[in-house]
């Protein structure tokens, strides 16, 4: 049936999030995003991930400022305060489903994990 286009809408929705949550913490690009998503194992193009920033943009998530670097206008782009709201509630919505999805050993070791990612990031 629909499984893929399924699959494909909750993709879209995790990518949105993506973006939000790097565009609350600092100023982004769309090639920075890119290669950002790539370090998380996924590949994701130009022609995919553009329309993200300008949904998000139209909503009112995001806002863009063009800057000139190396004579080429830049997009960047700034999670708005609508933005980070929106990202605060979507992110409880996750936590709940991750808490009850996953067992306490598969939260710990997360844990784990990224407690030694921020000590050796440190
Ligand atoms: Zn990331």
């Amino acid at each position: 049936m629909s499984d893929i286009k399924c699959g494909k809408q909750g993709y879209a929705d995790f990518l949105e999030l993506h973006i939000l949550h790097h565009a609350t913490e600092e100023q982004i690009y769309g090639l920075w995003m890119i290669e950002e998503l790539a370090h998380h194992g996924y590949r994701v193009g130009p022609s995919h991930l553009y329309p993200k920033f300008h949904r998000l943009e139209r909503q009112g998530y995001l806002l863009r400022e063009d800057r000139l670097v190396d004579g080429k206008v830049r997009k960047y782009y700034r999670a708005t305060a609508l933005g980070a709201r929106y990202l605060e509630t979507r992110k409880r919505m996750v936590l709940e489903l991750v808490t009850e999805a996953f067992s306490i050993e598969e939260l710990e070791q997360v844990i784990a994990r990224k407690r030694r990612k921020e000590r050796s990031a440190q």
